[in-house]
């Protein structure tokens, strides 16, 4: 095993070097038995459960690539900056394996370095980072007050990176049988479902990257699909389609996942024919998509008819100070590459705005 350790507070002294120790992390799984993770990668960062500080000129909301760049440049460009990380710091990409396609990695980087650099970056410059989750906002009074479950805090400005979480197929048993075989990130579980029938529902290209990626472990991998033609980019659909391991089961929904302690079987309906179907499976991974995180800005920020944040004027949402960047906003483009980019625009962006007003206030 090989983690890394990183001296925050002495900024030219990042890395001590790679340690290799061998030991199995012991996970409790909803059965009540312990699985062992081998080759975990751990990445080690100061963890800060609260601030002295309360008040800020610039909190950011979330911990993603949004986030953490948006830390960068607005605790760069001087300004007291705070990051509150979430549930999850680091956002979807601490649940990665590797990413091949963020630029400056030509030989790849694993999602949770990638992140765990740009929290580094950020703190390097300043940004104090909070792991803890906000549960309400008042952007409706200057200065803002972002609540958390311990602290209250105060801001001149805000910039929300709050992203998307999975989308869930809505049927009751998903609940029930969810962390006992059904998963929401292949990348995380796969590897506890060797040699099982797996079966993914979607046809993007997540559940289509999520089936590959599976056949190295399952003895099978069907993908369900609601219609009879993939939404995925053309290259995975070759990919995909070509691959002897998967089979598609095409106009097909879920409609119920049966077992006793985990799951047993996948129950499909043939939305054309109503004819319905059973499969042996072990293990369930829904790739339908995501839905913004949100629900705290309901009545306080503008949001479409899907619930992400609209943004006018580049990334200023429809409260004056309160900015936003990410997947919270972007259900276009969803890239860590462009995540960072709107997180980089978004701070700009603050930063003229602050700079404007004092300027006004003199
Ligand atoms: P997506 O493109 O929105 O695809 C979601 C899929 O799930 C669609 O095929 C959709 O069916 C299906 N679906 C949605 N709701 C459903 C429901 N309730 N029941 C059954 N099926 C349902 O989502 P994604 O695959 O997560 O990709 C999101 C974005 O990230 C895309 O822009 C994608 O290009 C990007 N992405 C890129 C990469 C990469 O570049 N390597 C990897 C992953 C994702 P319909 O087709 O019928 O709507």
């Amino acid at each position: 095993m090989k983690f890394s350790v990183a001296l925050h507070d002495r900024p030219n002294f990042w890395y001590l070097g790679t340690i290799s120790l061998e030991f199995t992390i012991f996970e409790a799984v909803p059965n009540g038995l312990l699985r062992g993770h081998e080759n975990v990668t751990l990445y080690l960062s100061k963890s800060e459960s609260g601030s002295k500080q309360k008040h800020y000129d610039v909190l950011i909301i979330g911990s993603g690539p949004a986030g953490y760049t948006a830390g960068v440049y607005s605790s760069r460009a001087k300004l007291a900056t705070l990051i509150i990380s979430g549930t999850l710091p680091g956002g979807q990409l601490m649940t990665t394996s590797e990413v091949e396609n963020y630029p400056g990695f030509p030989n790849g980087i694993f999602g949770p370095e990638l992140m765990m650099n740009m929290r580094q970056q950020a703190e390097r410059f300043g940004a104090m980072v909070v792991d803890d989750e906000v549960i309400k906002v008042n952007f409706k009074k200057k200065p803002f007050t972002i609540t958390t479950h311990s602290e209250n805090y105060t801001a001149e400005a805000v910039i929300v990176c709050t992203g998307a979480s999975p989308r869930k197929l809505g049927i009751p048993s998903e609940q029930q049988f969810s962390g006992r075989g059904v998963s929401y990130c292949a990348t995380c579980d796969g590897p506890f479902f060797k040699g099982e029938d797996i079966v993914v529902v979607g046809g993007g290209d997540t559940a289509l990257e999520e089936a590959m990626f599976l056949t190295k472990f399952g003895r099978s991998v069907k993908v369900v699909h609601r219609r009879d033609s993939l939404r995925a980019t053309k290259i995975l659909q070759v990919k995909a389609l070509e691959n002897p391991k998967i089979e598609f089961v095409w106009n097909n929904v879920v409609s119920d996942i049966k077992g006793d302690k985990k799951i047993a079987t996948v129950h499909v309906k043939d939305i054309t024919s109503g004819r319905e179907k059973t499969f042996n499976a072990g293990g369930l991974f829904v790739a339908i998509g995501h839905e913004p995180n949100t629900a705290i800005f309901k009545g306080q920020l503008e949001l479409d008819d899907k619930d992400y944040i609209l943004l006018e004027n580049h990334t200023r949402t429809s409260v004056e100070g309160v900015f936003a960047a990410g997947d919270v906003h972007d259900h276009r483009y969803r890239q860590a590459v462009t995540a960072a980019g709107f997180g980089c625009m978004a701070a700009i962006d603050v930063e003229r705005w602050l700079s404007e007003r004092k300027h006004v206030k003199k």
